[in-house]
Formats: structure tokens, C-alpha cells, sequence
């Protein structure tokens, strides 16, 4: 059995960026700018894990923090001044946001250019279409995670459970894109036991500690955990790791598995917007 650290893999990826940046040693900083209404402890410290993993590779971070009351115009209008501001590279809007604002609404004021977690519809096209754009980021994380484990996904069974916008529903279509045959299940899904038994790879993004235990499970599976609960003071995942670990031949851990991918990408999606940004000027 084989676990798969993110963190580890993260490390490396932030490595390479950072060297990456370093190519631009005297011009403007990469620039990421995190927009964050109302005061969700949850959201605060998402939002000050990118800060710390930004300016680990020497990217410039800033954090808008705006009230919760705000009036979505308002919001709108302050989305836009960093759409039009040429040092920012990266607009990220910090999810969830309070129930008056239309999130839809939010998400699409974003510039396509600047949309780096990929939640705009110009950037979610782009993903279906399987053309040069912002993918969201835990989705690439998962699939960084499969390949450095070696798994080859041509032809395999693969159960995608949950079918949000932002892991499950476009992770299928990467994995798809990898001619993988999956089967994206959700809360309505019935025989789910049966469809995870039958699969030979199960990536669970659900937000329900520990649902996940041996019944589920193929021998031999490969199992990819995006769940982040918090149970009695301290996280874990979707999956019961402990129940299913001796059954299955890789299995990423909650914490330290695709969280820390989830940074990574998004670091790469800036630099990537950055790179474009700044044309061929480097120090090469
Ligand atoms: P979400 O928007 O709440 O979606 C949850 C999905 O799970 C929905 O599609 C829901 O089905 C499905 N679901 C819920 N209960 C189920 C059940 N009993 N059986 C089958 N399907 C069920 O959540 P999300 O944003 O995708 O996040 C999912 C989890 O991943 C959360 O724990 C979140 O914290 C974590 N997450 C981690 C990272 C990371 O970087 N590690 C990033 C993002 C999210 P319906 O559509 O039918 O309601």
C-alpha cells in the first residue's frame, strides 16, 4: 500500500515556481489578491494558508477582507478595480459567500484572465471544451496526485462521488479527458456501495467525515480523499483511512494529501497568469 503525500509533491511544485519567479528578479512581483466578505473563521484561515504559500515563493499577496453586510454593487465594483489594476495577476473570490450576495453573479465579474481558481463560465467552457484556460485547482491536484502515483487511468473504472462545480463535475471531465469511464455519483445516487465496490479508482469529495469505510472498497483500489471535516478537535477526511488502508494499493491522507495540491495549483495558475502578463520579459 502506497501513500500518496501531497505535501510532499506540493513542495516540489512550489520549488519549481519559485525558481520559476526567480527569472523575474526586477520587474513587478506575481501578484495574488483574495477577496474575502464576512468573517467565516474556516475561510480566514484558507485564506492565510495562500497568503503563507505565496510569499513562500516570493509572490506578492493581498488580502481584501470586506464585510459581511457589504452590498453586492459595492462588491462588484471593488472586483472590478482589481480587474483593471495591471499588477494583479490573480483574483481569487474566498467561497462561501454570505447568503445575499448571488454567488453566480460574483464569481462572473471576475476577469476570465484573472480567474484563476476557474469558476467562470468562459473558464469552465474552456475546461469542457478541453482548451488552454483556468482549470479549478483541486481537480488539477487530484489528477497531479494519480500520475505521480503512476496510475494509469486508460480504460479504468473510476466512481467520481460528489458533483460540485468545484472538485467533483469538472475533475470527471479531466479524468474523462484521460479516457477513464466515470461514473460521477452524488446524495441521489442509488447502489452507491455497489458502484465504489466495482471501481477501480474512487475519488471522494463529499464533506462527510469518515463516510467512506471498507464496504466500499475494491481490493486493490486506488483511493484519492478530498474530504476536509474537522471531528473532535482534529481533521480528517471522507474516507475512514484506518478501516480501508490494508485493502487498497494507494490512498492519499487527510490532512497532507490534496489540500496542499489544491495551493500548489493555485500557485501555478498565477504564475501562469503572470508569465502571460509579463510577455517575454525575464531575466534568462
Ligand atoms: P459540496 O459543494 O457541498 O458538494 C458535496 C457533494 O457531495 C454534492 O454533490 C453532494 O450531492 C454529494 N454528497 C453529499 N452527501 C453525499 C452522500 N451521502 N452520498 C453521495 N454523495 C453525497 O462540497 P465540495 O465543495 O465539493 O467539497 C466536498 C468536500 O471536499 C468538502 O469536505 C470540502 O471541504 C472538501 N474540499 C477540499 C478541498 C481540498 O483542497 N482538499 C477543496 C475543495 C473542497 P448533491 O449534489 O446531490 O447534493
Amino acid at each position: 500500500m502506497q501513500v500518496i503525500y501531497g505535501s510532499e509533491l506540493s513542495a516540489q511544485y512550489k520549488a519549481e515556481l519559485k525558481e520559476e519567479l526567480a527569472k523575474y528578479a526586477g520587474f513587478r512581483p506575481a501578484h495574488l489578491v483574495v477577496i474575502m466578505v464576512g468573517d467565516n473563521p474556516a475561510s480566514l484561515s484558507y485564506a492565510l494558508g495562500k497568503k503563507k504559500a505565496c510569499e513562500a515563493i516570493g509572490m506578492r499577496f493581498t488580502l481584501r477582507h470586506l464585510p459581511e453586510a457589504i452590498a453586492e454593487d459595492e462588491l462588484l465594483e471593488i472586483i472590478n478595480e482589481y480587474n483593471y489594476k495591471e499588477d494583479v495577476d490573480g483574483i481569487i473570490v474566498q467561497l462561501p459567500l454570505p447568503k445575499h450576495l448571488n454567488e453566480r453573479r460574483v464569481l462572473e465579474t471576475v476577469l476570465a484572465s484573472k480567474d484563476i481558481d476557474g469558476l467562470t463560465t468562459y473558464n469552465m467552457g474552456k475546461l469542457f471544451l478541453q482548451e488552454k484556460g483556468f482549470y479549478p485547482c483541486t481537480p488539477l491536484g487530484v489528477m497531479a496526485i494519480l500520475k505521480a502515483a503512476g496510475v494509469d487511468l486508460r480504460g479504468k473504472r473510476v466512481s467520481v462521488i460528489g458533483r460540485s462545480m468545484l472538485v467533483g463535475l469538472p475533475l470527471a471531465r479531466l479524468l474523462t479527458a484521460q479516457d477513464a469511464t466515470v461514473t460521477l455519483c452524488h446524495s441521489k445516487t442509488e447502489k452507491l456501495q455497489d458502484i465504489c465496490k466495482q471501481s477501480d479508482i474512487l475519488i471522494v469529495a463529499i464533506g462527510k467525515a469518515r463516510f467512506i469505510d471498507h464496504e466500499y472498497i475494491k481490493e486493490g483500489a486506488v483511493v484519492i480523499d478530498v474530504g476536509v471535516n474537522r471531528l473532535d478537535g482534529h481533521l480528517c477526511g471522507d474516507v475512514d483511512f484506518d478501516d480501508v488502508k490494508d485493502l487498497v494499493s494507494v490512498i492519499t491522507p487527510v490532512p497532507k494529501g490534496v489540500g496542499p495540491m489544491t495551493i500548489a495549483f493555485l500557485l501555478s495558475n498565477t504564475v501562469d497568469a503572470y508569465k502571460r502578463n509579463m510577455g517575454g520579459n525575464t531575466n534568462d
